[in-house]
């Protein structure tokens, strides 16, 4: 047999996704304003970052970063292990630990790598991973790359996870899920997930990357707005890119998990620390997340809005509260027909289609941020009503 061509292999499954218009396509931003995204010289209205206390753009957070970078530089030159640990690091790490009630927190360059490293670490060959179906990819692939064998269970299905862990009651077993479902929006069941864990010696991760800063006393996430503490979770993972609108991630919890971390995670150990000014910046959205209590009050009014006005318009809405509100199509080319035409009028909407979510769930992913008004949103309702219903003579969407 000649031996394939890996180029040739590539290029063949591009052509496959472009075929089932499934193909992926790179878009440039040409510059961000607020919610006001600009693309190919028009100026469109994004309801499409995570950026949901609207901090990315906070006077105040783009201060402490240019300060660090004129102080400090830009690289931080080194692992954390090396001399890449500066005090910026230091103070924010502690301040995450303070914020979510762990005893102590390590940064990771970003949350893909935070995953993937606490994975690595925990779990051994012979072990087992208990993960939610609709966990974030880069759970899964810490499964895998950590060597554990990978269970699933159905969508927020706790019996499903327990008969998961009850089918290798030997085996040393860490159960993962997202705190809040990325791309559905939805809450993960964690108290009853926190009971069978500790039925079962079990180790629960949850990945908090949607819930920091929008849920819980002072925004300090799912955990903290179920009283969940480091006992009941043991493993807090969540990144700063998103309702904190800088970069990175952080893994927080006890002391010894931390210093084990430090000591085995290879994605902690062998990579460039984030820029010192990086962590300046999240530092300073953390004071300001924890601070103004009404970002997320706003948030949760925009969220409201959206979706009385959506339910108003019979939209396919589904069962979220929170900053992320999809409109459920169905199929690929049906998501994608929509976002071109929200496009065509001036709205920047992600179409989210398979392998990031199941077939035929292809979806609209709306987000909302504190940085939108309520006339935007009124005007994305607006443009949601005026999608013409499909040949076929479905309903709108
Ligand atoms: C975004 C996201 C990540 C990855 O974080 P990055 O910092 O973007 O690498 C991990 N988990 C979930 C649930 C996410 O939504």
């Amino acid at each position: 047999m000649p031996r394939p061509s890996l180029l040739a292999r590539l290029a063949q499954s591009t052509h496959e996704r472009a075929q089932s218009s499934l193909l992926r396509r790179l878009r440039t931003i040409e510059h961000a304003e607020g919610p006001w995204l600009e693309s190919g010289g028009r100026r469109l209205l994004g309801f499409c970052g995570n950026d949901y206390l609207g901090l990315a753009q906070h006077p105040l957070v783009i201060a402490a970063f240019k300060r660090t970078a004129d102080d400090e530089g830009v690289g931080s030159t080194a692992a954390h292990l090396i001399c890449g640990h500066r005090a910026e690091h230091a103070a924010l790490e502690e301040a995450l630990a303070d914020w979510t009630g762990r005893e102590r927190a390590a940064l990771f360059s970003t949350g893909y790598l935070a995953n993937l490293g606490v994975m690595q670490a925990l779990l051994r060959a012979g072990d087992m991973c208990v993960q939610d179906k609709l966990n974030h990819a880069c759970l899964l692939d810490g499964a895998a790359l950590a060597g554990a064998q990978l269970k699933r269970y159905p969508h927020n299905d706790v019996d499903g996870a327990a008969r998961q862990l009850a089918s290798r009651a030997e085996a040393g077993a860490l159960l993962a899920t997202d705190g809040i479902f990325s791309m559905d929006g939805d809450l993960a069941p964690l108290r009853e997930l926190a009971r069978l864990c500790e039925q079962e010696d079990a180790t629960l991760m949850v990945d908090d990357a949607h819930g920091l800063g929008v849920l819980g006393d002072n925004g300090a996430g799912t955990l903290s707005m179920l009283d969940l503490g480091q006992r009941d979770v043991p493993v807090l993972m969540a990144t700063l890119g998103k309702a904190l609108g800088c970069h990175g991630a952080f893994v927080a919890g006890s002391a010894n998990l931390v210093e084990g971390l430090l000591q085995s995670a290879r994605t902690y150990v062998y990579t460039t620390a984030m820029p010192p000014a990086v962590a300046a910046a999240a530092l300073a959205a953390v004071r300001i997340a924890r601070a103004e209590s009404w970002r997320r009050e706003k948030l949760a009014a925009l969220i409201r809005r959206f979706r009385d006005g959506a339910q108003q318009l019979g939209l396919p809405l589904m069962p979220s509260d929170t900053a992320i509100q999809p409109l459920l199509l169905g199929e690929a080319t049906t998501a994608m027909a929509a976002a071109g035409a929200l496009e065509a009028v001036g709205f920047l909407v992600g179409a989210i289609r398979p392998p990031t979510v199941p077939a035929g769930k292809a979806r609209l992913r709306i987000t909302l941020s504190a940085a939108h008004e309520e006339e935007h949103v009124d005007q994305l309702l607006e443009a949601l009503s005026g999608l013409a219903p499909d040949e076929a003579g479905s309903p709108p969407l």
